[in-house]
């Protein structure tokens, strides 16, 4: 970022100022895994603003423009100043393999929620475009893995983010280093986030934070996911819960400390893509949604959705709405009730497919279904230079997973063959 942006960003900050209005913060200064020295830079969060009313004043409501899907629109006019008085808009974008919302609040902030990996960046970037979004009021990546920040990249160099959530997990990779830098270079504020903080969004909305917790996890399968910010976004009576890559521990606490209720959401993001240790029935019924999305991208190496959390979302009984399959996932809520833009579920067909337990053709997708990769396809460990079948029960972590069209591929390029899945 040059000299100028920086000057730009500083202006921008202190002619915004810090709203957050932070309820029982519990910023520990002790986070030891937390590589975000800017978190304290600018103070503490300002001091509890009271909490949402929650039903939202009976202002004037615009209509909420905006075309049916597929097309890649955003979510209606506004950010900044001009926000469709009355309506919270929620897209969750088309951004490939990874998750990437957009917020707008009926009082005119953003709020960026991820930014789908690297390449989805310029994607963002045109969402917030359309939406006239020139600065973010709030950005929230939920872990530092590049399916999620590494889009935020990209609009951080454009965009500047006034204040930022973070799980202050550091996962150390190069990503995570640009990112760290880009929000330290446009002046944000980075709050660490933390179970039991709320933060007021304005014009009744606030995010109530539900994980992580003090201290982080440590030793599960992956950290990073499982550190994951799980935020609740609440509008009135509306409710959606964004959950990250959380995988199977979070979530059992989650289920063993949440105030009843305090789960329940009318729009669930379905955790991890969709993979099959993001979901599970006891969750979804402490959650209830109305509408479940699952951000993924067609045809993606890791197989998400998998089948079991499809087969708990059927049994939940909502609509299960692709990002792989419609594009761009759009809400809004009038504080009393969510409307999906567009309006079309899940196709009766589809889900018949779907509960033969295998993974539906797509459309125009070419020769292989969703989720299923090619035959002789394995997958390779970059940091272990092991390499799997697609179904091993010990696939690595997303971000160091590479796909080889064949095992022999994998080995000319000197990767091993895992034993289990390898006889
Ligand atoms: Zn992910
Ligand atoms: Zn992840």
């Amino acid at each position: 970022m040059n000299q100028t942006r920086w000057r730009h960003c500083v202006r921008l900050l202190s002619s915004v100022g810090i709203a957050a209005a932070v309820a029982a913060c519990g910023r520990s200064g002790t986070g030891a895994a937390n590589p975000l020295g800017a978190a304290d830079r600018t103070g503490a969060p300002a001091p509890e603003a009271g909490s949402a009313s929650s039903v939202p004043s009976a202002g004037s409501r615009s209509g909420p423009g905006g075309g049916p899907r597929p097309s890649p629109a955003p979510p209606g006019p506004g950010s900044g100043a001009s926000g469709a008085r009355g309506q919270l808009r929620v897209a969750f974008l088309d951004v490939g393999q990874g998750d990437g919302a957009l917020v707008l609040t009926p009082g005119g902030k953003s709020l960026l929620v991820d930014g789908g990996p690297g390449g989805a960046g310029p994607r963002v970037l045109q969402a917030l475009r359309t939406a006239g979004v020139r600065r973010l009021d709030w950005v929230m990546g939920s872990h530092p893995h590049e399916d999620h920040i590494g889009g935020l990249n990209d609009v951080l160099a454009e965009v500047p983010a006034v204040q930022v959530l973070d799980p202050g997990y550091n996962n150390g990779t190069a990503t995570q280093r640009k990112y760290l830098s880009l929000l330290k270079q446009c002046g944000a504020k980075v709050i660490r986030a933390r179970a039991g903080q709320t933060y007021d969004l304005g014009a009744g909305c606030r995010l109530e934070i539900a994980a992580p917790k003090e201290p982080l996890l440590t030793g599960t399968d992956s950290d990073a996911n499982n550190n994951s910010i799980v935020a609740r976004l609440v509008y009135g009576r509306t409710r959606c819960l964004f959950t990250g890559d959380m995988e199977e521990k979070p979530r059992t606490h989650l289920l063993d400390s949440a105030a009843s209720g305090s789960l329940q959401a009318d729009v669930l993001k379905v955790a991890h893509h969709g993979s099959h240790n993001g979901t599970d029935a006891p969750f979804l019924r402490a959650v209830a949604p109305q509408y479940a999305v699952i951000s993924c991208a067609r045809g993606n190496d890791y197989g998400h959705p998998h089948r079991e959390a499809m087969a708990a979302l059927r049994s939940q009984g909502c609509p299960i709405l692709r990002t792989d399959e419609r594009g761009d996932i759009r809400f809004t809520s009038d504080g009393t009730q969510v409307r999906l833009e567009g309006g079309r579920a899940e196709s009766p067909a589809r889900a018949a497919a779907l509960d033969g337990g295998e993974p539906a053709q797509t459309p125009g997708s070419g020769s292989e279904g969703p989720g299923v990769p090619r035959a002789g396809q394995v997958i390779g460990n970059r940091s272990s230079r092991v390499y799997h079948q697609p179904d091993c029960g010990a696939l690595p972590d997303s971000d160091r997973r590479v796909v080889f069209e064949s095992a022999t591929a994998a080995q000319t390029d000197g990767y091993r063959a895992h034993r289990t899945c390898n006889r």
